[in-house]
């Protein structure tokens, strides 16, 4: 209907209406015409602004960091690396390690670098099937044991090589240069002079130190003293050769010729193993007392020992470890009491 069509009284209706043929149409093209450019800068200013959200973001997590996360009765700990790479090192017992990912990592990363599990005991890699399902891996430095009566390890062994990641065992000494972070690995090794049954688990797994500008941690999973033995046998007799002093002997303590050593700048303590010797140490199978000899933190001279421990019938971590720590000087931080524990 033209306006000419319509009846006064419609015209006016159809005027208060806004619905006037022609001048209305041509009012209509004018809003429209004018909300585009509004339109179009909203855009632009949400893309701008979630670009520079994502930038802030993704730059604050171009820094190193390690955090140990209060998982329960387990280890779990996240190494973030300066370039922004990340690295789980074990997955605790549970799911619980998913809300821990989830705070830790940025909300849109759904991706790990790498994952190192120290070796096939639930504590350990219980959380590790939930992490592949969410998260998609590059990379799985495992130890190579294997626990084929179990159903659990079995799942997590098909998972694991459902997961088209890169697999590494780890066996004998070796480096890993990441974003100007050096991991050592010290164990498993055949070539170790190790005095255990070959199905304890817990001397087999994966012992690392990572170290990063002037920083230095070591990741002992559940070590127990015949492996802190060897490695001391091992590295510290090395060390004492290279600076021309007597090699020691297994059955002496290693500790007896720390007088002769030059005393590190940062402790009173001597520094006789500079292999072993970390800042940070975390402690041996939850503080249990199977774990973290004498001779060995003396050696290991740490500041710092993170115990990484829940509620458990164990009796973890025990007081003679914790009395041993403090006697030697060093802070000792549990995730059950301190949450989880964040370094730089
Ligand atoms: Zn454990």
């Amino acid at each position: 209907m033209t306006n000419r069509q319509r009846s006064p009284r419609q015209l006016r209706s159809a005027q208060q209406s806004g619905q006037v043929v022609g001048q209305g149409l041509a009012r209509d093209d004018k809003q429209t015409i004018m909300k585009k450019p509004i339109i179009i800068i909203s855009i632009l200013v949400i893309l701008i602004a979630g670009l520079f959200l994502y930038t802030k973001l993704n730059n604050s997590q171009k820094h190193f960091q390690v955090t140990f996360f209060n998982i329960g009765q387990g280890d779990a700990a996240l190494i973030n690396f300066g370039n922004g790479q990340k690295m789980l090192v074990d997955c605790g017992p549970d799911r619980t390690v998913l809300s821990k990912l989830g705070k830790y990592l940025p909300f849109y990363r759904r991706d790990l670098d790498y994952l190192l599990v120290t070796h096939p005991d639930l504590d350990h890699y219980g959380g590790c099937v939930e992490v592949l399902k969410r998260y998609k891996v590059k990379r799985i430095i495992f130890n190579g044991r294997e626990k084929t009566y179990d159903k659990y390890w079995q799942e997590w062994d098909k998972t694991m090589r459902g997961e088209n990641a890169e697999l590494e065992i780890v066996n004998g000494y070796s480096q890993k240069n990441i974003a100007g972070a050096v991991l050592t690995f010290f164990s498993p090794d055949d070539g170790l002079n190790l005095d255990v049954k070959n199905d304890d688990n817990n001397n087999y797994s994966i012992v690392f130190k990572l170290e990063n500008k002037g920083q230095s941690y070591l990741f002992t999973g559940d070590m127990e003293e015949p492996l802190e033995k060897a490695l001391v046998y091992k590295y510290c007799s090395m060390t004492t050769r290279v600076q021309n002093f007597e090699p020691l002997r297994q059955s002496q303590s290693s500790v007896v010729g720390a007088q002769n050593f030059v005393p590190s700048e940062q402790s009173k303590r001597p520094v006789v193993c500079p292999a072993l010797q970390s800042n940070i140490l975390k402690v041996g199978h939850h503080g249990s007392d199977s774990s973290s000899g004498e001779d060995f933190l003396n050696l290991v001279n740490p500041k710092t020992a993170i115990v990484s421990v829940g509620k458990n019938k164990y009796g973890h971590p025990s007081l003679r470890v914790l009395k041993k720590l403090e006697r030697i000087g060093v802070e000792s931080l549990r995730t059950d009491e301190k949450g989880d524990i964040v370094e730089y």
